[in-house]
């Protein structure tokens, strides 16, 4: 390793991503440019970003194509959980459970800033499907699928539930168990294992939707974009719920079950939640959670079929009353109402659909995942969870491998190796740095990223402002959007990069215009893109939430 390169990997810059590199992979895919990559992964949430992240370890030449933003679909619409999943140990699911706190085990060590371990209160009220012993059994069962590493579970007697978390209600209640579980932000997440498949070599372009996908005579794959086109020699669909016929064909018929499942958020003020607690729906095999995020907390989720667009899904009010009256047995004292509700989100479940099963019965669906092959060259792969991205990728990308060997010739592409490779090169940040408030937020979200952000604040240390009183984004993480992390609309830095949509009492508006302006100029564009701009995050923003952002156009 060269000493330059050592230094950078122990301070390292993310991979620069913005307006230029956009453009210039633009053009690179034009038809008649003739470009040509050894695998093209068709969507940028978890999966695809995962597939992507595993090739290019291994030594592909890797494209993504993503019909809009990095994380647009599901992968920015989940509990934000990275666990074992309790609940299907119900369903006997047990290799599916230890599969995924293997891998929440693994993303500790490899994204410690991004996937923190939370010790979750599920309690147990009177009338409840499961009773204190269950819950200790079964808690038990998890800690023995963790093959007893960690801290185990205990279990609380009311008393003791109440002193750790308040909020609870005291009628009814008849003990708890205390576990360990994981939080994250998924849609950081994601971006993040994009950005070390950019390190590696690959190559992403978003808001290319991909629109015919073909196997040639000569063992290629043709893809098609609007105004682009690539040759391949393998294809891997990742668009989640959006994976069907249109790009598998035939093979791509009936994978899939659809579930919807909403989120609404609340001041913590109104919900001072200290923990994650599991709430249990009466009469029903699911739990929701209330999470604490900093200074708010979210409830949910919800989990019914669904037919229709993935990017349209809306929470309607009834499931918002939903959520609340389940949460509300729990935690009577918390200010439950509709109008103490700031934002909310939606998502769509791409589950494997077993032949033979009521999809419409969608809590019961195992969270496993598939490979499907399509024509020759083309896979797919469809289910799984946020969590087990990594194996997923790791399992579709040996397919793969094998393939181009067979097919191919190719005999120098290396194992799996993302078990053992960091989110983010560089060393984590010390406890000294980490007394920095500034390095600490940023670290939240940035990991060891966060010092060269810190640098790039001391060449205009007004980029150290916070982008809203209460929430702990600041004005430089816009700058490092627009040049590291390929945003291409307001939207995209807004809700995924920053998630102001979700966590701000006025849905972001009273920065949008700057930041309009900020990314418009970027690109060289003009004063009509930023109205333009606008008006497209007014109307995504209230497609998801129903709530309409309070932007100030002359101020922009
Ligand atoms: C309500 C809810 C809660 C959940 N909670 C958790 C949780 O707490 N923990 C957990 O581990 N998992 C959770 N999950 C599951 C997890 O979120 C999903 O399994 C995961 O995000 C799916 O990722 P994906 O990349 O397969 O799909 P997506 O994130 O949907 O990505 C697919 C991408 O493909 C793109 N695409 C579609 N068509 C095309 C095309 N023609 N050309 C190019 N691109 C295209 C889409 O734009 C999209 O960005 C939850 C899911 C839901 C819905």
């Amino acid at each position: 390793m060269s000493s330059a390169q050592a230094a950078l990997d122990a301070d390292p810059t993310p991979p620069s991503w913005g307006a230029e590199e956009i453009a210039a992979c633009r053009a690179a895919l034009r038809p008649e440019a003739g470009a040509e990559f050894d695998l093209v992964v068709i969507g940028a949430g978890i999966t695809g970003a995962g597939v992507a992240r595993d090739a290019a370890a291994r030594g592909l030449r890797v494209l993504v194509l993503e019909a809009q933003d990095v994380a647009y679909g599901t992968s920015s619409r989940s509990s934000r959980l990275i666990h074992g999943g309790v609940r299907y140990l119900e369903q006997a699911e047990f290799g599916l459970v230890f599969e995924a706190l293997r891998e929440r085990d693994r993303l500790y060590a490899l994204a410690p800033h991004l996937v923190r371990p939370a010790r979750f209160i599920f309690p147990s009220f009177r009338g409840d499907r499961l009773g204190p012993l269950r819950l200790r059994l079964g808690l038990t069962l998890y800690d023995a699928l963790r093959l007893f590493r960690g801290k185990g579970h205990r279990y609380l007697p009311p008393r003791k539930a109440r002193t750790l978390e308040p909020l609870l209600g005291e009628e009814g209640l008849r003990g708890a168990v205390w576990y360990e579980d994981a939080v994250t932000d998924d849609a950081r997440l994601t971006l993040t294992v994009l950005q070390d498949a950019l390190r590696l070599g690959a190559k992403a372009l978003t808001y290319a939707p991909v629109s015919q996908i073909s196997a040639e005579a000569d063992g290629r794959v043709r893809v098609e974009i609007e105004g682009g086109r690539v040759h391949a020699r393998a294809v891997v669909v990742a668009a989640g719920p959006w994976t069907g016929p249109k790009l598998l064909g035939q093979a791509g018929r009936g994978v899939l079950s659809l579930s919807k499942g909403i989120h609404v958020v609340l001041k913590a003020s109104d919900c001072p939640v200290r923990a994650p607690v599991v709430v249990q729906t009466p009469g029903q095999r699911r739990i929701l959670f209330a999470v604490p995020w900093g200074s708010r907390t979210y409830l949910g989720t919800t989990d019914s079929a669904y037919e229709g667009d993935p990017g349209q899904s809306q929470v309607t009010e009834a499931e918002e009353d939903e959520v609340l009256d389940i949460v509300r047995r729990v935690l009577p004292h918390a200010r439950l109402g509709r109008d103490a509700i700031i934002s909310t989100w939606s998502g769509v479940r791409p589950l494997v659909r077993p032949p033979g099963v009521d999809a419409d019965d969608t809590v019961e669906l195992a969270r496993t995942h598939r490979i499907v092959e399509g024509e020759r060259g083309v896979f797919g792969i469809v289910g799984g969870k946020l969590t087990t991205y990594r194996q997923m990728a790791e399992d579709v990308v040996d397919v793969v491998v094998a393939h181009l060997k067979r097919e191919h010739g190719r005999t120098d592409l290396g194992p799996c190796t993302t078990q053992r490779r960091p989110l983010v090169p560089g060393r984590p940040l010390s406890a000294e740095e980490l007394g920095d408030p500034l390095l600490a937020d940023l670290a939240d979200r940035h990991g060891p990223y966060a010092r060269t952000l810190a640098r790039m604040v001391a060449e205009n240390p007004q980029s150290a402002e916070p982008l809203a009183p209460d929430l702990p984004y600041r004005w430089i993480e816009v700058q490092s959007a627009i040049e590291h992390e390929g945003c291409v609309h307001l939207i995209d830095i807004l809700r995924r990069r920053l998630p102001l949509v979700l966590t701000d009492v006025a849905l972001g508006a009273h920065v949008a215009p700057q930041i309009a302006q900020r990314l418009v100029a970027a690109r060289g564009g003009s004063a009509s893109e930023v109205a333009h701009e606008l008006d497209q995050y007014a109307e995504a923003v209230y497609g998801e939430t129903r709530r309409r952002p309070p932007l100030q156009r002359q101020a922009g």
